[in-house]
């Protein structure tokens, strides 16, 4: 078949940066694989929540649109609301993940140049979602512990004027937790919209979600993504009804489907079984941390989230290990050339008992032979 015509409409229709963007690139797992990259729970539900949850599925009307016949999403954010704390005075709207939620703060806060900022390196949807929406995104270093730059960022945000800053707390991949004061800083300083994107605040003491009904120019945005719902597909944002009733006019009407939303409700009964599972991984992730930190040449990054970053140093090459690593079918994600200060790190999620082991031991074994 003659490929040419097609190539030709594409070539003119289709935005020439969108052309000459790569795709999200998400790691071809197989079943076999000790699955360490994406800072997923690697623990199942108990049998008798998936029996539940099949029951409420079946029972559910799959040929209406969502939130039609009944209330049920209202019912799901008050149920969400008062199982995270949101405070009295906020508002809720959900998201396909949140990521669909930073799509959306974008394209509702964004004309074509405006800026984002965020300090960098950190979640890199923030930098993909700006550019999709034409904004520019000025990503702000960190220093060379990880740590934030706070007179960078402010120099940034009195240059710029950006219309959204970026603060995932705990950041990923580095792991590393911003301190209240900067944090209050940036917001006192930036013209626009902050956003706090919480997706590992299971893991770690502190949480933003208090004040969001206090400071002006601040939402906060979770995930249910790494705490076992990662499948799901649930995001939410909190914040003022102001910031809300306008970022859900750029949200599809449908966006939260009626599986997720009835699936949701039975998890929620169930929260005891969720809150186990994180304290499981808080316990995993100390004792990796520590496991990691007596192998040779290896500093470790402290994490307030469910993952580690580590960095080699002298000869050895994270590359080589990622590889190495890959081929005893272990699977963790490898920053090495993704930015100057990420340089040689790699990034392991925490597994469960037995996958943590496997994979210190694997590297331990790995290390001895370079
Ligand atoms: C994982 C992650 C998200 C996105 O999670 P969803 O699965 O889309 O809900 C958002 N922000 C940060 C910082 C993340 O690490």
């Amino acid at each position: 078949m003659n490929c040419s015509n097609i190539n030709k409409i594409v070539k003119e229709t289709i935005r020439s940066d969108i052309q000459l963007q790569s795709v999200y690139s998400i790691s071809n797992a197989d079943n076999k694989c000790i699955k360490l990259d994406a800072m997923e729970s690697p623990y199942q539900l108990p049998d008798f929540v998936k029996k539940e949850i099949a029951d409420i599925v079946f029972q559910t009307p799959i040929n209406r649109y969502p939130g039609v016949m009944d209330n049920t999403i209202f019912e799901l954010k008050s149920k969400i609301k008062e199982n995270f704390n949101v405070p009295e005075g906020a508002e809720v709207i959900f998201g396909n993940g949140s990521d669909e939620l930073i799509n959306l703060i974008i394209q509702a806060s964004c004309s074509p140049g405006d800026t984002i900022i965020s300090p960098w390196p950190s979640f890199t949807y923030f930098n993909i979602a700006a550019k999709i929406h034409h904004a520019s995104f000025i990503g702000v270093s960190l220093d060379k512990n990880l740590n934030l730059d706070l007179d960078s960022m402010l120099d940034a945000i009195s240059k710029y004027s950006p219309k959204v800053v970026f603060l995932a707390i705990p950041n990923n991949p580095t792991g590393g937790l911003w301190s209240k004061n900067s944090i209050q800083t940036i917001v006192e300083n930036a013209p626009g919209l902050v956003v706090l994107d919480e997706a590992y605040q299971p893991f770690t003491t502190h949480t933003w979600m208090p004040y969001v009904t206090q400071l002006d120019n601040v939402v906060v945005l979770r995930t249910l993504s790494k705490i076992g719902l990662a499948g799901l597909r649930v995001g939410y944002l909190s914040g003022r009804i102001q910031w809300l009733e306008q970022i859900n006019k750029v949200r599809p009407p449908y966006n939260m489907n009626v599986l997720t939303i009835s699936v949701l409700f039975t998890l929620l009964k169930y929260r005891s079984v969720i809150d186990a599972q994180t304290a499981k991984s808080l316990i995993e992730r100390k004792l990796l941390a520590c496991a990691l930190s007596k192998l040779p040449g290896i500093h470790v990054f402290p994490s307030e989230g469910n993952f580690i970053l580590f960095r080699f140093s002298g000869k050895k090459s994270a590359n080589e290990i990622y590889n190495l690593l890959l081929n005893k079918k272990i699977l963790i994600k490898n920053f090495s050339g993704m930015h100057p200060l990420l340089d040689n790190c790699l990034r392991v999620s925490v597994g469960t008992p037995e996958e943590n082991l496997i994979f210190v031991n694997t590297l331990n074994e790995i290390i001895k032979f370079i």
